[in-house]
This record gives C-alpha cells, sequence and structure tokens, in this order.
C-alpha cells in the first residue's frame, strides 16, 4: 500500500487541482502530492493519463444476499473497480431487505472480506420495502447505511415519506426516491409514447415519474430535508429539479449512461436488455437530460447497475425482470456520448456523489485515503459483455465502440484494477 502515481495529470475540482504531479502514498493514504523521488517505493507510470478522486457509483444493486446467481458483493465489486468506481452504494432491494443492522452488518463484513471497492450500504426506508412502517432506521445508521431508499420500488404513501424525510435529517443522510407513481404506470413495461403505441405494449407515462417527484419536493420543502432523485429519465423531471434548486430545495439529481444513451426506439426488436425502470424515454427526454447534465441540474451520473440472471432475461419482454448491468460501461459512455470538460466530468463521478452521501476524507489531499480513478481519454476500446466480471450478462452495449476509459482504479493505495495498453 505504498505507491507513488508519477506523472498524471490530477484533477480535483474539490480543491481547484488540475496539474501533472506525482502522489505519493504511504499505509493506503496519500502523503503529498507535488514532484520528487521517492526511490524506495513503487512506481505506477500515468504519464499520459487523467488522474481523478475515486469514481463512486452511487445507485447499485449487488443482489446479495437472496440472489446470488445474479450477482455477489464480491463480483459486483470487481465489475466496479473494472469501471473505475473505487466505490458503490448498494441497494437495500435484496433477499430479504437490508431494513435491519443485521443485514447492514453483513453487507458490511462481506465487503471488507470481498469487494475490490468501497461498499456503502442503502437502507429500506420501510420494513420490508412494504411501504407501511418504517425501517429501523436509526440501528441501521449506527450499523454504516449511508442513506435510506425504498429502492425497486416507490414510497408511496405520502404520510410515511414524510416521516422518513424528517427523521433521515437527524442522521444527515439523504432520502433516494424510485419516482414512480406506482397506480399511474400499472402495468406499463416502457416508456408510453408512440413506440409503446406501435408495439402494442403497455406504457409507462413520464407523468408517472413527475406526479411523484412533485409530491416529493412540496414534502421535502415541508420538512427542509435532504432529497435525491434517482435514475431521473424525463423532461418534465429535469424541470421541475431545475426549479427547485433556484428556490434553494435540498435536493439533488442523478441519471444513468442508459437515460441519456438510447431511446424507446431501442425497444422496437422486443430485446429485453431495453427494458428498465424508470424505462428508456424518447429523444426529447434524453436531449433534456443532456442539457440537465451539462447545466448542473445533475449531479452525478449513476449507473443503476441491476443485474438479472440470462434466464430471466430470455423471457418475452412482456414478462423479462427490469434492469441493465452498467458499472463497467459508465465511464466510456460518458466519456464518448457527453461533451464535457473534465472538470465536469469528476464532479459527476465523483465530488457529488461523495456530497450527496456525505462520505468524508474524500479527494486528493494529504491524509486522505487513496482512492484513485485513472483515465486513458484516448482510449479506443469495444465493450465485450462476455468478457464482463459482473455475473450477469444483460447489458444494450455489447459491441459498443467507445472512446475514453478508465484503465486503473487504486483504493487504499492498492492497485485493484489495470488495463493498460
Ligand atoms: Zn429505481
Ligand atoms: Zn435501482
Amino acid at each position: 500500500m505504498n505507491l507513488v502515481v508519477k506523472n498524471g495529470r490530477i484533477v480535483d475540482p474539490s480543491q481547484s487541482i488540475d496539474r501533472v504531479a506525482d502522489i505519493l502514498i504511504r499505509d493506503g493514504v496519500i502523503r503529498s502530492i507535488g514532484d520528487g523521488t521517492f526511490s524506495d517505493l513503487p512506481v505506477f507510470d500515468a504519464g499520459g493519463l487523467i488522474v481523478a478522486p475515486g469514481f463512486f457509483d452511487i445507485h447499485v444493486h449487488l443482489r446479495e444476499p437472496g440472489t446470488e446467481e445474479a450477482e455477489t458483493i464480491a463480483t459486483g465489486g470487481s465489475a466496479a473497480v473494472a469501471g473505475g468506481f473505487t466505490a458503490v452504494a448498494a441497494m437495500p432491494n435484496t433477499i430479504p431487505p437490508n431494513d435491519n443492522p443485521s443485514i447492514t452488518h453483513y453487507i458490511i463484513s462481506e465487503a471488507r472480506r470481498s469487494s475490490p471497492a468501497r461498499v456503502f450500504p442503502v437502507g429500506a426506508i420501510s420494513k420490508e420495502q412494504r411501504g407501511e412502517t418504517l425501517a429501523e432506521i436509526g440501528e441501521m445508521f449506527e450499523a454504516g447505511i449511508a442513506g435510506i431508499s425504498d429502492d425497486g420500488k416507490p414510497v408511496m404513501n405520502a404520510q410515511l415519506f414524510r416521516r422518513a424525510l424528517e427523521y433521515a435529517q437527524m442522521f444527515d443522510m439523504p432520502v433516494i426516491q424510485h419516482c414512480e407513481d406506482s397506480n399511474l404506470s400499472k402495468g406499463g413495461v416502457m416508456h408510453e409514447g408512440i413506440y409503446s403505441t406501435r408495439l402494442g405494449l403497455k406504457g409507462m407515462p413520464a407523468a408517472a415519474e413527475e406526479t411523484m417527484l412533485s409530491r416529493d419536493i412540496t414534502l421535502t420543502q415541508l420538512t427542509r430535508g435532504k432529497y435525491h432523485v434517482a435514475h431521473i429519465s424525463t423532461r418534465g423531471a429535469v424541470e421541475m429539479v431545475r426549479e427547485a434548486k433556484a428556490r434553494g430545495v435540498r435536493i439533488s439529481a442523478e441519471v444513468t449512461p442508459h437515460h441519456f444513451t438510447l431511446t424507446d426506439a431501442a425497444v422496437a426488436d422486443y430485446d429485453t436488455n431495453a427494458k428498465m425502470n424508470p424505462p428508456l424515454r424518447s429523444a426529447d427526454d434524453v436531449a433534456a437530460l443532456v442539457e440537465a447534465i451539462e447545466d448542473g441540474t445533475v449531479d452525478a451520473i449513476a449507473s443503476d447497475h441491476a443485474p438479472h440472471h440470462i434466464n430471466l432475461k430470455m423471457l418475452e419482454f412482456d414478462r423479462a425482470p427490469f434492469g441493465i448491468t452498467g458499472l463497467e460501461t459508465s465511464v466510456g459512455l460518458a466519456l464518448t456520448k457527453l461533451q464535457l470538460p473534465m472538470k465536469r466530468l469528476i464532479e459527476l463521478f465523483s465530488i457529488n456523489p461523495q456530497k450527496i452521501m456525505k462520505v468524508k476524507g474524500w479527494g486528493l489531499f494529504e491524509g486522505s485515503a487513496a482512492d484513485l480513478t485513472i483515465i486513458d481519454l484516448k482510449r479506443n476500446w469495444t465493450f465485450d459483455v462476455h468478457q464482463s466480471r459482473s455475473r450477469s450478462r444483460n447489458s444494450p452495449f455489447h459491441g459498443w465502440q467507445l472512446k475514453g476509459k478508465a484503465v486503473a482504479t487504486i483504493v487504499g493505495g492498492r492497485v485493484v484494477y489495470e488495463d493498460r495498453a
């Protein structure tokens, strides 16, 4: 855990750093940033590469406990570092769900044992994610959760959601909502629009996301809670977040790479790898998401990595489960499809995720944990799902040619992933 990362372009927008320098790491901690010869230490040559504070994917489903045939904490963690992520937040909809401290403890200890990426568990809002009574939020906080969410499901009960916003404030944790009015979206399998009509599939209207978000903004104002919108996907939702932020509401939002790269046209051949929730939206929604990424309305890019066993995704479109894998393609898709300054990209993948989840000691400064993501902007590569480290194969991006890649991931001063051309 001693290392010198030499000659990289070090970019940390939280401290306005953008310069070529060396990073000295001892015992897993950054000791200095500057120039110098440290002849006794192993060297990682980062010449020509970007060295960023560790990337943090705040929306990941690791499937353990309960659905280990789709993913485990070990395989999900391995896919994370291969995608450039030093840390992930694990959503609670496991079997059983993470709604009590014994599950939280299990996830944390299993991650320490088997995952090369750091894992921050998200606790459930409600017991068994049934939306009826609050889960053991205080006890889970003591055990180490970083936020609460019933993701996988929305919280339909407004009174329960109000209490969650109030209660989470005691711990300064975000309440993360999967925005969907499940009455409006009931039975839907894709976005409601011309494609759903043409294909004869039941649609989920943009209004299902927007009505829930509108309610939640009202409750966030009422409680002065800390609210985070998972996987925002519609123009109307983006406009609501922009307007709420302008009024000083404590709201943040994340967008997934699939929502800013694909439209509902991808469903046309009934490809179940184009089935996710929220669904792929219209071209106009995609344009609004890209604008929102550029202007700061969207705070973070998160994959909503949702592995499913191949047998399930081979079912017909109506019956297949929602969700795709995303950890290994997220950074490449952002670098290829978005024209963002490096500073903004690192805010979206590292600085803002850390702020949303309130993780301490993040960034490139003396005394911080040596968690680094190293990027080659010129690297041309093709994503091959059969080479994926995830236990599942449900990606719509197989065969995509991408430009720009995380070529090394360092966690606690240890090189846990390296892919040098
Ligand atoms: Zn969700
Ligand atoms: Zn999710």
